[in-house]
């Protein structure tokens, strides 16, 4: 067993959910608003853990649902604790710090804090599957605006240049919204949404 079985699942919603794992068992990412799209796709392997790569309802509103199935414990950056209180009464159990790992289907997920689009927004690396997830922190459209713009618009490009456009040019790019692009594409568009600035970009939904 080297991770030679894993692999992602995505399902879409008001955000794109990812499941990462095997036959037996998966991490989901970004459980979004509805439960059972996700249980579905996930079928009968065990649910290690549900990962938030940030607080915003759209991204975790199915979080305990998805999670109270199996018992499996839900991560969070602990900035983005105000978000996530705004959508669940309790307290996610596991806190997501830089340099933090999952282990699923023998591959390994890395926790790359990522701040700007939230405090606490975080991508989820898969060097095995040559794969990052990253939530709001970029799309193949740009950085994703929140739903009042951009209060953090240098944090979100500092995060995505030093988390994101370090990674190796061919890794996949899973955001949290839209299609999935490379790191080698991010990279072409980058100097082009610093030159567009934030107000080159229009705000919708996070
Ligand atoms: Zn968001």
């Amino acid at each position: 067993m080297s991770g030679q079985d894993a692999r992602i699942d995505e399902v879409r919603g008001t955000s794109n959910s990812w499941i990462l794992g095997d036959d037996e068992e998966v991490i989901v990412i970004d459980p979004g608003t509805d439960a059972q799209a996700v249980l579905e796709v996930v079928g009968d392997r065990a649910i290690l853990a549900v990962i938030c790569t940030h607080g915003h309802a759209g991204h975790c509103d199915a979080a305990l649902e998805v999670a109270e199935r199996d018992e499996a414990p839900i991560a969070l950056h602990p900035a983005d604790r105000r978000e996530w209180r705004d959508v669940h009464d309790n307290q996610p159990d596991i806190d997501m710090e830089d340099g933090g790992q999952f282990e699923v289907a023998g591959v390994t997920l890395e926790v790359l804090h990522a701040p700007g689009h939230s405090r606490g927004s975080v991508c989820l690396y898969c060097e095995e599957l040559e794969a990052v997830f990253t939530g709001d922190v970029i799309s193949d459209t740009g950085p994703v605006p929140r739903d009042d713009g951009y209060p953090n618009w240098g944090r979100q490009l500092d995060a995505i240049g030093a988390q994101v456009l370090t990674l190796p040019p061919q890794t996949r790019i899973l955001p949290g919204h839209g299609d999935e692009f490379t790191v080698a594409v991010a990279e072409k568009r980058f100097d082009g949404w610093v030159a567009a600035g934030q107000t080159g970009f229009e705000p919708d939904a996070d």
